[in-house]
């Protein structure tokens, strides 16, 4: 039996979390393991705000979110280690050195800068986990996810290259599950050919995940989670919700690609290309879970409401009622490329364009003065973007009473709207 399971930050945010994992891969003695682990906590977070800093040339600021962030991992090794003089402590160490380094680095763009210090989250994790993992008799071995894992050059959002990655992960892993060690490596990170730090988009530990288990043709992924499964709709938002038991691999990637938040979007592909049954399993009590698999048969037309905050709408209308058509569209779409921005919702209309994104401004400033030469510009921020899959009347009227719709787009079992 193979397995792949992936542990998340807000699993690990303190030493308890940490021991639970170890005491979770220690329950499946005689299964070959990869554990996949992302960032302790809110780390990639603080990191973002630290790379900000660093491009703002804040001073201060980088001092102190680095001090924050060094502190969280000093805490949490020390309350599961203890004695100062474990080698754990120089290994962090050194490891924060090289981050302070890469601070005083140039780079040739932001998001190059990105990928080379918000990546120093999952080496943290990954040093403290290893030696936690050591200290309790679990017989693992660290793989760099940068020596198995090789990507395009894309920052931010690297595509993998599969011909070479299957060679590294296939050559490196299979030996060592084979001799019974369990492998620990980092979701999110890869390379590129040149050696240069890659990452996979936000969240994409669970795609780092999936990817390996592809690869290495594993029997089952384990996603766990601080939630009993994958809901009908957000439990701190709504009362009533229903855990779904099981779904198919086709209901999870449209839940996942309209932002259900418990599962990244590209982990299901790499799943069903092998019929790989991929759970997402309650951390705290692993009774509790959604198994997604090829079954369609529990399937059912349960409404399921995914809420997206923090939405920008750009309407890009043409100059001279020019049809806003294939070419303008081609323009448009490479802007928001270019500056990778995801769009969530778009609509045309013969001389105009609406386009819904997660609002950063950063990015959006960027695309507004490339765009703003050929087309005129409207722009509303701070909207929610609501996602009914199997929507009916009734719940459409409820979610929508006193908000004002900007956009609005039914299929036959989707609706989404754009509201304040
Ligand atoms: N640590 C990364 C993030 O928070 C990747 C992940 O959690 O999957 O986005
Ligand atoms: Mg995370």
């Amino acid at each position: 039996m193979t397995k792949v399971f992936k542990f998340g930050g807000a699993l690990m945010k303190d030493a308890g979390g940490i021991r639970r994992v170890a005491g979770l891969v220690s329950d499946f003695p005689g299964t070959q393991l990869v554990v996949v682990v992302s960032a302790l906590g809110k780390t990639t977070n603080a990191l973002e705000l630290l790379l900000k800093s660093l491009l703002a040339n804040d001073k201060t600021g980088i001092e102190k979110i680095f001090i924050r962030i060094r502190r969280l991992h000093f805490e949490i090794a020390e309350s599961l280690f203890g004695n100062a003089r474990h080698g754990v402590f120089d290994e962090l160490n050194n490891t924060f050195e090289e981050l302070n380094q890469i601070l005083n680095k140039t780079f040739e763009n932001r998001y190059e800068a990105y990928d080379q210090v918000v990546s120093f989250g999952e080496m943290f994790s990954a040093i403290i986990v290893n030696a936690f993992f050591k200290e309790n008799n679990i017989p693992s071995r660290f793989v760099d996810a940068r020596a198995i894992i090789v990507t395009d050059s894309n920052f931010t959002s690297a595509s993998i290259d599969w011909k070479f990655t299957r060679q590294t992960v296939s050559d490196r892993l299979i030996p060592l599950l084979e001799k019974g060690e369990i492998v620990l490596t980092q979701g999110f990170i890869g390379a590129d050919k040149d050696g240069n730090t890659t990452t996979l988009g936000r969240e994409g530990s669970d795609f780092t995940a999936a990817l390996i288990a592809n690869i290495i043709d594993a029997d089952e992924i384990t996603i766990w989670k601080d939630v009993p499964g994958i809901m009908n709709a957000d439990p701190a938002r709504f009362d009533d919700c229903r855990k779904l038991d099981r779904i198919s691999y086709h209901e999870a990637i449209e839940l996942a690609f309209f932002g259900a938040s418990v599962i990244h979007p590209r982990t299901i592909q790499p799943a069903q290309h092998k019929n790989i049954p991929l759970y997402v399993c309650s951390f705290h009590d692993p009774s509790s879970f959604t198994l997604i698999s090829d079954d369609t048969s529990f399937d059912d037309r349960l409404p399921k409401i995914i809420l997206k905050d923090n939405q920008a709408l750009l309407s890009i209308g043409s100059r001279q009622l020019a049809f806003i058509a294939e070419e303008n569209l081609t323009r448009i779409f490479e802007t928001f490329s270019k500056h990778k921005i995801h769009i969530n919702m778009m609509q045309n209309s013969a001389v105009s364009f609406s386009v819904c994104f997660n609002d950063e401004p950063e990015k959006l400033e960027a695309l507004i003065n490339e765009l703003k030469e050929e087309f005129f510009l409207k722009y509303n921020s701070g909207l929610q973007l609501i996602t009914i899959r199997y929507y009916n009347g009734e719940l459409v009227n409820e979610l929508t009473a006193g908000k004002k719709i900007f956009l609005e787009q039914r299929s036959r079992h989707t609706i989404q709207m754009l509201v304040r």
